[in-house]
């Protein structure tokens, strides 16, 4: 890693950058599951419906400022406001130090905002917008067919993009797996496992990382829910408290595992390759 101005001054633009993008998710996030515009009308106090002045919706800052509170009301600003946007910037400063000025920044930076998204629409709203799935899929598939002829591209994992319908393969590999999955779950448990949104979820994941990235964010994803699922369990134990029957959302465990897979697919497909590269020894 280098650290000279213009790198610097870059890895500064990509965090008010993510900062910004963030600023604009949780609009999504608070207003897709309700059917409302994004756009217009302009963001408004959920309390005294006070429309925001720019003052007051600088990304991070302005929170910290009103210390959590309206400006015109006093009543309190969520945490989530500022996690988004903080969470969302702190993605986009990693993307840029890990990837440079690469092609695969720009793709990244856009798929890790599709990511946070569908994490905070899930834990809120407990669905998976079509909004991200149907345009994601599509672009991923773009992306990788991108990756197939500009050979030098950032986004090629060695290892991983060696099918000629890579991004093809993936995506349909992602929906299979989970639909056949809820479809098992329905027969065998009598509940549908994921739903429909978790399947769209995973075949875009596979339009950009292929059908071994697809294993690879399953296997994240079912042991960090696993550890979360287990952990509330005892917690719930612990409490005394009634155990739940809730719907458990995947797609924030998918999205964490398509971030896993974006930052440390690479090193992890190399060691992999390598191993199964070894001379049997005798
Ligand atoms: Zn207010």
């Amino acid at each position: 890693m280098d650290f000279e101005p213009l790198f610097t001054f870059f890895a500064v633009i990509s965090f008010v950058l993510g900062s910004m993008v963030g600023s604009f998710l949780n609009v999504c996030i608070s207003r897709w599951p309700k059917g409302m515009s994004i756009v217009s009308p302009r963001s408004r106090c959920p309390s005294c419906e006070t429309p925001i002045g720019w003052v007051d919706n600088i990304p991070l800052l302005s929170w910290l400022f009103l210390g959590a509170k309206c400006r015109h009301c006093g009543a309190v600003i969520s945490w989530q406001y500022p996690l988004v946007e903080a969470v969302t910037a702190a993605l986009f400063l990693l993307v840029f130090l890990r990837f440079g000025f690469t092609d695969a920044t720009i793709v990244y930076m856009a798929l890790s905002a599709a990511l946070v998204l569908v994490t905070f629409v899930d834990l809120t709203d407990w669905t998976i917008p079509n909004e991200v799935t149907f345009p994601g899929i599509p672009l991923g598939i773009l992306c990788s067919m991108w990756v197939m002829f500009y050979g030098d591209s950032a986004m090629r994992i060695e290892g991983v993009y060696e099918d000629v319908f890579h991004g093809l393969l993936g995506a349909f590999a992602g929906g299979a797996i989970l639909y056949v999955l809820d479809k098992v779950s329905l027969l065998l448990l009598k509940k549908p496992g994921m739903g429909f949104g978790d399947v769209k979820l995973l075949a875009m994941l596979g339009a950009f990382f292929g059908w071994k990235g697809v294993i690879f964010i399953l296997m994240v994803a079912s042991i960090i829910g696993s550890v979360v699922g287990l952990a509330s369990i005892l917690i719930q134990k612990l409490q005394g408290a009634e155990e739940a029957e809730h719907y458990l959302p995947f797609g924030p465990y998918l999205s964490v595992g398509g971030l896993v897979m974006l930052f440390f697919g690479g090193p992890v497909f190399e060691w992999y390759n390598m191993y199964m590269d070894l001379p049997v020894m005798e």
